[in-house]
């Protein structure tokens, strides 16, 4: 990616960002890169976990398969074209987030940065995002740059931009939508299921009978073994169990500490935005 001075360019951080990348020398390494705003995903992982809850309190005619890893859509689309009518037609946290700051900074090149390779793929079916960087890729051009891993320059702002979400931050783990869903007053804990890696999802598939898998009414699934701290556009650098760790003990602390840094993420600041999608 190139960063070019006639447009400002804005960074779409993916949560998993912290199973490899310290907090919050990321945001100022980022920043120093060249990204004139820098924003976690979180605020649209929230929308995107209000528009399920809609559609699972109002729709209960099969079994519902969550949408958010494009990995997951495309073995769909390819091989199981009768179960499209089941992916939740709504947004992921990247789509959502990509309407949301298209909405509030506009003109800014939109850049989703993660761990996934698929997310090439749903971007180039959304206006919202440009572009798509894995965390890989950031990797080459923080070296290409000579951007160190700390930098304590004051001209770069210490947190993320505007928009913000603490419970969320743990979507990134298996079973981390559905755990952060909210789902108690519309389902019960026995009516989901959460399944990670592909030849467990298969499995899942094939048994499909009639628009419904068993007595479930949602699969929390994501195609990557461990959820997407484990995904492809990842050099890793800790093993998977010190990875989740990192992951619970941001939420914590951001939970406990970054609560008044002025950054909100309420619904009505979504107004207006239509966060569903077809497949
Ligand atoms: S589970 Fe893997 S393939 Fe799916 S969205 Fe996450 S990183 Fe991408």
């Amino acid at each position: 990616m190139e960063f070019n001075k006639a447009k400002k360019s804005l960074c779409m951080l993916a949560p998993s960002f912290v199973s490899i990348y310290e907090y919050p020398d990321i945001v100022y390494r980022l920043r120093a890169l060249g990204f004139d705003k820098v924003v976690e995903i979180t605020f649209g992982a929230k929308m995107t976990n209000l528009s399920y809850y809609q559609i699972l309190k109002e729709q209960n005619d099969r079994t519902w398969i969550s949408s958010p890893c494009p990995t997951l859509v495309n073995v769909i689309k390819g091989k199981y074209p009768h179960l499209i009518r089941n992916l939740v037609p709504v947004h992921s946290p990247m789509g959502c987030m990509g309407l949301i700051v298209k909405k509030y900074f506009p003109g800014y090149v939109n850049v989703f940065v993660g761990p996934c390779l698929t997310k090439k793929m749903e971007a180039q079916e959304l206006d919202s995002v440009d572009e798509v960087l894995t965390f890989k890729e950031l990797d080459e051009l923080f070296k290409s740059k000579n951007i160190p891993e700390k930098i304590t320059d004051s001209r770069f702002t210490i947190t993320f931009d505007k928009f913000y979400n603490d419970y969320t931050k743990i979507y990134p783990l298996s079973g981390g939508l559905s755990d952060t869903l909210q789902y108690e007053d519309i389902l019960k804990k026995k009516d989901i299921l959460v399944t990670e890696g592909m030849a467990n999802i298969i499995k899942i598939l094939d048994d499909f009978k009639d628009g419904y898998y068993k007595n479930y009414k949602f699969l929390d699934l994501l195609a990557c073994e461990g959820g997407c701290i484990n995904g492809p556009g990842i050099d890793y650098k800790y093993p998977i169990k010190e990875r989740i760790k990192r992951v619970k003990k941001y939420k914590e602390y951001a939970t406990r500490y970054e609560k008044d840094l002025g950054r909100t993420g309420k619904k009505t600041q979504a107004e207006g935005l239509d966060f569903s999608r077809t497949f």
